[in-house]
């Protein structure tokens, strides 16, 4: 399929190829009976205001649990988006973000990742109005992350959902910002909020100073640009203090508090919720 339409390809057994088509046709199939049994959970990592030292939001993160394993996105997304099959997952996770969001006024704001494909999906912001209006859910308390590169592949097709998004009132963000190519420009031409600066660049600045310019550049720019930054893998205070030096606005990391369970974030609302 990734090679073009109206192509025979053939596979033999000893074909590495093969080998790789079975792999991914099962992680296809386990992601579809996960979505039919309800074996994908949302895990929550907080997002702090730098200057308050206060809990601004929550990333949603997607885990596949497996007989009680966690099987972490990055084993599992690049299969459905190679195969065009992130639909349904979105939608998926839109609605149990949002579901979330209304049954735990704790969260405050959260921030939900879309894939690349999302930008393509009609039926994708029907869904968010429709799933907003049902959980009645203030489209102000949620943030909708994109990766760069992603954004890459579909500039007006992006930019036309990013407007209709903030015009029922969701924020967006740059996610993974410094990774894809000519990100100036897309910074420039993408209406995002906030710019997610790409955890990589974050991670070693305090030992290498390329990284550290990059960060207090891409900083800049966002400013003058009056858009907000946020740091992804704040690993240690030091860093964090580092942010806080050249005013980053919001981190996110290890540090501060890793994703998990809303049964693990709110233990207490857990005992509300099975008393009642
Ligand atoms: P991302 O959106 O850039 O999310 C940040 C990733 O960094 C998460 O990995 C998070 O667990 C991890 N992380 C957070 N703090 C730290 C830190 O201090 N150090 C390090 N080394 N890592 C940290 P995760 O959950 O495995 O997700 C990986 C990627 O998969 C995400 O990157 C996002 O692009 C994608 N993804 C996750 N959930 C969803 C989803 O629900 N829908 C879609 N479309 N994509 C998702
Ligand atoms: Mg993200
Ligand atoms: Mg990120
Ligand atoms: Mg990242």
């Amino acid at each position: 399929k990734g090679q073009g339409r109206n192509q025979v390809h053939c596979f033999t057994s000893d074909d590495k190829e093969s080998d790789e088509f079975q792999s991914n046709m099962q992680w296809i199939h386990i992601l579809h009976y996960a979505l039919e049994n309800d074996h994908l959970e949302m895990h929550y990592q907080p997002v702090v205001d730098i200057k308050t030292q206060e809990i601004a939001y929550y990333e949603a993160l997607v885990r596949l649990n497996v007989e009680g394993k966690l099987i972490y996105p990055n084993e599992f997304i690049p299969t459905l988006e190679k195969f065009d099959d992130m639909n349904l997952l979105d939608h998926h996770v839109v609605n149990c973000a949002l579901k979330d969001l209304a049954n735990y006024p704790e969260l405050k704001r959260i921030a939900i990742n879309l894939s690349a494909q999302a930008f393509r999906d009609k039926r994708l912001l029907p869904l968010i109005e429709g799933t907003l209006k049902t959980f009645n859910v203030e489209p102000q308390r949620v943030i909708f992350e994109l990766t760069e590169s992603a954004s890459l592949s579909n500039l007006s097709a992006t930019q036309n959902m990013i407007e209709r998004l903030s015009d029922l009132g969701c924020d967006f963000s740059i996610d993974d910002f410094g990774t894809g190519f000519s990100t100036f420009a897309y910074l420039k031409n993408l209406p995002a909020d906030t710019v997610k600066i790409d955890g990589s660049f974050v991670k070693e600045m305090l030992h290498n100073k390329i990284d550290l310019a990059l960060v207090k550049a891409i900083c800049e720019v966002a400013g003058a640009l009056n858009k907000k930054t946020v740091a992804e893998f704040v690993e240690s205070e030091a860093i964090l203090d580092l942010l806080s030096d050249i005013n980053v606005d919001y981190a996110q990391g290890y540090f501060l508090g890793k994703p998990q369970a809303l049964s693990v974030l709110f233990p207490l609302k857990e005992d509300n919720l099975s008393l009642a």
